[in-house]
């Protein structure tokens, strides 16, 4: 091969694998479940969207700037600074829109976006599709509503990322998210709800999502009805004793992590969704529950996971800094565990929750990942570290994956195993008045309780050793 080609394919291949990754996003999405003939477009009246999308960058090198949106939908302006910038789009295959249809834009005129920032006016349809799977549930729809998740689903603001590099899904500050609807609707989004209003029969809903993930950005507006206390909002269609089983629940849990953990006052609002079939999914502080099971709450013990894992977050929390090595265990392995530990203690260890069974589920899959290196569904796993050499840039690879959501379980519930409930309950207080974290300071805690537990301690924490004395019996 001659020297020039190579260096061509050198530098080709240099384009593709650099992304260009937005820092903040700021977006504005009109719907229109109801009537979009005004509009003028030529499709069935029933499924419309509307959205304006600024986009920042923390930096611009000289490279085409690529982004995605779903197939259905359609550019009509891109501008950087009071200058319309040239572009061209073009449908393509896109596995991670739920249609497999993307709509790729390229800008030609990319020298113009002078302060690394862009904005894109769009408008179109979502209609529903079954290209993928079932539980690919997107939509804009005047019957049903609107429903739609962020990267891997439905690119309903413009995503930076192609398809065939869809792992990086990474973290953006969305500044904030504008939701205009007709007068009976309500939206969630995720995040802080800033404000709602309705002026000349239009619904406004301002959400603020901060620094969340692509894929945790979601969009769901129907005429709901909501029920709420102490911070705890249900949006549901017509069950209202369901919404407020659901409030009892989410309410019990909260005194308990309260009297158990950190007595904090919890004054971030937790938004739980009536979807539909398929809908269980939840983007932090925003948990979707599928019909059925929002039905059947009581007895569905994924759903009530779910809402306990998200709440529990502010009570099992150790101010730390970043580059603290319990970092990872303090962010996201303590709450991986104690909401297990508080759904034991409100179903006063009966059936409904038996955490050694459960416990007995993570050891098996955990064992199974440490063997292959791969997850249930083969793909592959970050590599097997010592817990306290996760770094805090690392905790989303790791969280609800792989240590975090494994082996630090099994620790935290080997520790309750070894001292007994009222020590683990005794100990747990302590533990989460500290007001900083370091090996010393913890070990000495649990000392205090396990007096010949430091071998183990070590074990748990500084090897990825699992021997035999360390097991789920
Ligand atoms: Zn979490």
């Amino acid at each position: 091969m001659n020297k020039l080609l190579l260096c061509l394919l050198v530098i080709t291949n240099f384009y593709i694998t650099q992304a260009q990754k937005v820092s903040d996003y700021t977006i504005a999405v009109h719907f229109f479940p109801e009537d979009a003939q005004m509009w003028g477009y030529p499709v069935a009246n029933k499924s419309f969207m509307k959205g304006q999308a600024k986009v920042e960058f923390s930096a611009l090198d000289d490279e085409v700037l690529t982004f995605y949106l779903h197939g259905e939908l359609k550019i009509d302006s891109i501008t950087s600074n009071h200058t319309t910038l040239e572009y061209n789009s073009e449908k393509i295959f896109y596995d991670i829109d739920y249609s497999n249809v993307g709509l790729k834009t390229t800008i030609t005129s990319h020298a113009a976006i002078t302060d690394h920032t862009l904005t894109v006016y769009y408008s179109g349809f979502m209609n529903p599709s079954r290209a993928r799977s079932l539980s690919d549930y997107m939509r804009i729809n005047k019957a049903e509503g609107v429903f739609l998740r962020g990267f891997y689903y439905s690119l309903w603001f413009p995503v930076f990322q192609k398809s065939d590099t869809a792992d990086d899904d990474y973290e953006v500050n969305f500044k904030q998210i504008q939701v205009k609807l007709p007068k009976a609707y309500h939206a969630a989004v995720t995040g802080k709800l800033l404000g709602e209003t309705i002026e000349d029969d239009i619904y406004t809903a301002i959400w603020q999502p901060g620094k969340i993930k692509l894929s945790d950005i979601q969009c769901t507006a129907k005429p709901f009805e909501i029920l709420s206390r102490d911070n705890i909002f249900v949006y549901y269609t017509d069950d209202r004793q369901s919404g407020e089983n659901i409030i009892d629940f989410t309410q019990k849990l909260k005194q308990l992590f309260y009297s158990n953990f950190r007595n904090v006052q919890n004054a971030a609002a937790l938004y739980i969704i009536e979807m539909p079939e398929y809908g269980n999914i939840s983007s932090q502080n925003v948990i979707g529950i599928s019909s059925d099971l929002y039905k059947g709450f009581n007895t569905d013990l994924f759903s009530q996971l779910t809402i306990a894992h998200e709440l529990v977050h502010p009570y099992v929390t150790i101010p730390i800094a970043k580059d603290n090595p319990f970092s990872a265990l303090v962010v996201e392995g303590f709450p991986s565990y104690f909401h297990l530990y508080g759904l034991t203690k409100i179903s006063n260890h009966t059936k409904d929750f038996d955490l050694k069974r459960y416990m007995q589920r993570v050891e098996k899959s955990y064992l199974a990942k440490k063997e292959t290196g791969k997850d249930r569904r083969g793909n592959k796993l970050p590599p097997e570290k010592p817990i306290l050499e996760i770094t805090f840039d690392e905790i989303g690879l790791y969280k609800d994956v792989f240590i975090l959501s494994d082996r630090a379980n099994l620790f935290l519930y080997h520790l309750w195993r070894e001292m007994g409930e009222a020590q683990y309950d005794q100990f747990l207080k302590a533990l989460f008045q500290f007001d900083s974290i370091d090996y010393d300071k913890f070990a000495g805690l649990v000392i205090q309780y396990l007096p010949n537990y430091g071998d183990n301690l070590h074990l748990w924490l500084n090897t990825t050793d699992y021997p035999d004395s360390l097991r789920v019996k």
